[in-house]
């Protein structure tokens, strides 16, 4: 089914109290499409994000990831805890800072969900994992504790840990914004080698020029409300809304790629 969005988030609302965080979000991704969401601190980007990884239940609204389809809309029963946790395998994620478990090798760390949530046996999660960890060149730190690790090439294991559920997208909540500058390009090199094999992905990142040469489509939200969602090099070179054009120009212009 080519047509069918790989990820579609229908009338999503999301408060906090009394302030709401999501006010009636629809959006689309396409199989294979990658998805840039910016804006300012506290838009709502992370709770997005959370939403379509049922970190965090919506209000209301309907969320899909691939097949499976969850119905927040009121009436509708809320997913049991089995069913959320099969929902939740369906998207893998990537947060700012890791969340390795310190106790645990690198390997041990990939090799995790599929032995205790798949049921995978260990020789064969080993193996898998090994091969993860080749394809974000990590195979030599298999054995290595998070803790001896730089912080690029910790969030690399994350990144392979989370391939390791065979997530049908993958969803990065400013995975290098804990990271040394020159530590945020071995990350990114390996989210453009996702992207070019195919994988769905949305990606909240303050990488203004990744995100214009990786993503296809660039969403901005502020307080809540997509203002503006388009072709990545329409939005960030040329954007439409005041309120777009106001939050571009606080990066400074070299992280920007000349216009043309
Ligand atoms: P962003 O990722 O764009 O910075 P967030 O989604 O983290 O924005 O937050 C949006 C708003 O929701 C903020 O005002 C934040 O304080 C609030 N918020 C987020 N999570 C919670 C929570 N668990 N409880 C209360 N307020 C929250
Ligand atoms: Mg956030």
């Amino acid at each position: 089914m080519p047509d069918v969005p790989m990820i579609e988030m229908t009338h999503v609302k999301k408060a906090f109290g009394a302030v709401s965080v999501l006010k009636d979000i629809s959006l689309q991704v396409p199989r294979g499409g990658v998805v840039a969401l910016i804006g300012p601190s506290g838009s709502g980007k992370s709770t997005l994000l959370r939403c379509l990884n049922l970190l965090t239940i919506p209000e209301s609204g309907q969320i899909r990831v691939g097949q499976s389809r969850m119905d927040f809309t009121s009436g509708h029963k809320l997913p049991g805890d089995r069913e959320l946790a099969a929902f939740r395998a369906r998207t893998g994620m990537v947060f700012q800072n890791f969340n390795l478990f310190p106790h645990m090798s690198a390997i041990e760390n990939v090799m995790a969900g599929p032995v205790t949530v798949l049921k995978t046996r260990p020789e064969e999660a080993r193996a898998a994992a090994l091969a993860l960890l080749d394809k974000v060149g990590l195979r030599d730190k298999a054995d290595v504790a998070p803790d001896k690790l730089s912080g690029g090439q910790k969030q690399r294991v994350a990144i392979a840990r989370a391939l390791a559920m065979k997530p049908e997208v993958m969803l990065f909540d400013e995975a290098t914004s804990a990271l040394d500058p020159e530590l945020v390009g071995e990350v990114l090199a390996v989210v453009r080698q996702l992207a070019a094999e195919g994988m769905t992905m949305m990606l909240v990142t303050h990488e203004m020029a990744f995100a214009r040469e990786v993503a296809d489509t660039v969403v901005f939200m502020r307080d809540g409300v997509v203002v503006e969602q388009g072709p990545a090099r329409q939005v960030i070179d040329a954007p439409n809304e005041p309120s777009t054009q106001s939050f571009l120009s606080h990066f400074h212009n070299s992280a920007l790629p000349a216009q043309r």
